[in-house]
């Protein structure tokens, strides 16, 4: 569905369309190109405020990308370019629902929270504060542009916008010794205690991590239960402010590795540092909400070119051959290499074969939900309001002696993973009143993990 206006045509967006989250991205395209050096203005005012915020944007091979900040309520955005004008209201209301995304920034006790960064670059706790706020705004608007683009509509999870700040009883040097998964455990204990995580997920940066020249200390990138929990290797690399965002997507400044630290997919600059990073943190997002390993896209290894969402030109391209190299990507997300690497994962049965389908373009093939992944999401509870009616529904039931799943509400998504969370098997359902799925004899083996999820959200995870 395309908003037309003669010359200026928007992609993504249609007139009066309703926004559950704040910071967007608005596609289109330029019919006749009246010069290579002509901009895009955009005049962005809000309930009906005389003033407007202005601002230009590239266009490239006739396309445009711009990203907003919306108010609350009617936001009347205004394209311009050469003659032509194209004007849309565009509405944002948060949905209401005690199921959101807390940020968090974690600083050691002994430590001043600054991150590591360049001399000239301001990394105070306020400044890692907006970085990971805006970070997650623009996780938020992926996930819902991709949810979008799998036929779901922008569906997403809602954040509290405010960063919250921890003290963890931990000392710098403890947190260098300890290892990924029980540093997860002790900042989850942490950060648990201070909240409700029935209502509640996490993403936690920690302040202290240090790159030395050679190695990383006190680095982590770790997903699961209700947090996602990152290191600041590359914070420095990403933007404070909106209007930074494209900047540091594009930016091919190389990154001086004995000082800081390169996470960039071989890319040894800050562009793409920032796309990996933000890539790898929207990666184990999804595994907080429950996601497996897919073989392709985000839960794959699709993250490292997010920045092709936004920019134009699609350079900067992470190299495919380096999933057979030890790097630090393949440190900061072991499984996940490693199952790409591993045969044992099959093509995505029936209904999952279609493969990142929508525009066919080199984006949106790479950085996509697999179908799988999108159902899964289109029912869970931080991406629906929730009604508290339903706490006491019966989850999706396992049958051994019959090989059956059962479900009162009806079966949206049943997978069987292995250990280690790579999808072996997925079933979608696009009917409602799936009540009953019989498991193909030929998938079950002991020590995979089934998974189920029903209409409501409620979730099944059991050992064979
Ligand atoms: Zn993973």
């Amino acid at each position: 569905m395309n908003e037309e206006n003669g010359n200026i045509s928007l992609t993504n967006v249609v007139n009066n369309e309703l926004f559950s989250y704040s910071t967007i991205l608005i596609k289109g395209f330029i019919r006749n190109v009246v010069d290579n050096d002509s901009k895009l203005l955009i005049e962005h005012s809000f309930n009906y405020n005389a003033s407007n915020n202005t601002s230009l944007w590239t266009v490239f091979k006739n396309n445009f990308k711009v990203i907003l900040e919306l108010k609350h309520g009617d936001n009347l955005i205004t394209l311009k370019y050469g003659k032509s004008i194209l004007t849309t209201k565009l509405v944002f209301k948060p949905r209401r629902t005690k199921f959101t995304v807390q940020p968090i920034y974690v600083i050691c006790s002994d430590h001043d929270g600054k991150f590591q960064a360049p001399k000239d670059h301001d990394n105070s706790v306020h400044v890692a504060c907006k970085k990971i706020v805006l970070g997650l705004k623009l996780i938020q608007m992926l996930t819902a542009e991709k949810m979008d683009e799998q036929g779901f509509g922008k569906k997403t999870f809602q954040i509290e916008n405010d960063c919250q700040i921890i003290k963890s009883s931990l000392i710098r040097e403890s947190v260098f010794k300890m290892n990924p998964e029980k540093l997860w455990e002790h900042i989850a204990r942490e950060i648990t205690a201070n909240y409700n995580s029935y209502v509640k997920k996490f993403l936690a940066f920690l302040s202290c991590t240090y790159w030395d020249g050679k190695n990383l200390h006190g680095h982590v990138a770790l997903g699961g239960g209700g947090l996602a929990l990152f290191g600041t290797g590359c914070l420095y690399t990403w933007p404070s402010e909106l209007e930074e965002i494209l900047p540091c997507f594009m930016n091919m400044k190389k990154v001086n590795t004995s000082l800081l630290l390169d996470d960039s997919c071989f890319r040894g600059n800050f562009g793409g540092c920032f796309s990996t990073t933000l890539g790898s943190v929207w990666h184990e997002i999804g595994h907080i909400f429950d996601l497996g390993h897919s073989k392709y896209g985000i839960m794959g290894r699709g993250f490292d070119n997010v920045h092709l969402t936004f920019t134009l030109d699609g350079k900067n391209i992470a190299q495919e051959n380096v999933f057979k190299k030890k790097t630090y990507a393949v440190y900061i997300e072991e499984n996940c290499i490693n199952n790409l690497n591993d045969n044992k994962i099959d093509l995505p049965n029936n209904n999952s074969s279609k493969l990142c389908n929508a525009i066919k373009n080199n984006e949106s093939k790479t950085v996509c939900w697999s179908i799988g992944c999108a159902s899964i999401l289109s029912v869970h509870k931080w991406f629906n309001t929730f009604n508290e009616k339903n706490i006491n529904e019966n989850i999706p039931n396992y049958v051994k002696k019959r090989n059956l799943i059962t479900s009162d509400i009806g079966l949206k998504v049943v997978q069987l993973r292995h250990d280690d969370g790579s999808v072996i098997h997925s079933w979608e359902f696009f009917k409602p009143n799936k009540r009953i799925f019989i498991l193909p004899i030929q998938h079950i083996n002991i020590g995979l993990t089934i998974f189920a999820i029903d209409l409501n959200g409620n979730m099944l995870k059991q050992l064979l």
